[in-house]
């Protein structure tokens, strides 16, 4: 087990704070796809028994953690009553348990629990987006919904200038970053890049490598289809990954987005 690792050395490229928060308070008050708006409101209405004296957050949850991070980790969107309730990625469910475990365990968090956003967990070195800010109903966005949201993914990609690897938590997450590259020109074709646990990919000259990995939700981790050690295995990857280009060319920038 790795916890705490020595600090980084930064590549010296800009980050930009300031611009993740503006980015995030445009995130928070999204209305583009009525179906989510509407559910992710009913939830919060409703709530889960364990849960009926707390107010849901209800609202797109915001990208979460280091401003100069390597690590890039894109998983698929909100649970119900996750972050859904709590606001904050992969926050207050079983799903965020197993994947803040990992990180913790190899360096990334500073606790292995996650419960709310005032409970003092920190990322160094790693940033938890979504393809989907909003939770959609049985877990599945529409294509239309994915659309919809890309444009802040693209914006986040833009400002976190540091990442020198993007961990995909399943297909959806995956698939969704390619299509970023494809509509960058960056990639001519998704089919190039199958989808496998811990498959590593080098999309395009000087971005950030890809590793691929099935999503923490409960079905897979309930049924030991991806348990703790296949994750902390793959963000060691990542981190070997990130090392080995910090040596080779220190300073590249991770999506070249011609701006
Ligand atoms: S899923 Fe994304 S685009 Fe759709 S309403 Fe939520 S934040 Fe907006």
């Amino acid at each position: 087990m790795i916890r705490r690792q020595k600090v980084r050395e930064t590549s010296g490229s800009a980050v930009h704070p300031s611009e993740l928060k503006l980015l995030n308070a445009d995130v928070v008050r999204c209305f583009r796809c009525p179906r989510l708006v509407s559910y992710r409101e009913e939830i919060g209405r409703v709530r889960r028994r364990a849960y009926k004296g707390q107010e849901y957050w209800s609202r797109p949850v915001p990208g979460f953690g280091d401003p100069a991070a390597r690590l890039l980790i894109i998983g698929l969107a909100p649970g119900a009553h996750g972050a859904n309730r709590t606001g904050r990625m992969f926050t207050g469910d079983r799903s965020g348990d197993f994947l803040y475990r990992a990180l913790y365990e190899t360096g990334y968090a500073n606790q292995p629990t996650s419960a709310s956003r005032e409970d003092g967990l920190c990322l160094t070195d790693a940033y938890i987006t979504a393809p989907v800010r909003c939770v959609p109903p049985g877990n599945k966005p529409s294509r239309q919904e994915i659309l919809n949201c890309r444009s802040y993914l693209a914006r986040e990609i833009e400002i976190l200038q540091n990442v020198r690897a993007v961990v995909a938590l399943g297909r959806i997450g995956f698939d969704a970053y390619l299509s970023l590259l494809q509509d960058l020109g960056l990639i001519s074709s998704r089919a190039r890049f199958p989808f496998a646990h811990a498959a590593t990919f080098e999309t395009h000259p000087g971005g950030p490598a890809v590793i691929t990995s099935y999503h923490p939700s409960q079905q897979n981790t309930s049924t030991g289809k991806l348990t703790l050690d296949m994750l902390r295995t793959v963000f060691l990857l990542a981190r070997e990954l990130i090392e080995a280009r910090a040596a080779v060319k220190p300073g590249a920038a991770a999506v070249e987005t011609g701006k």
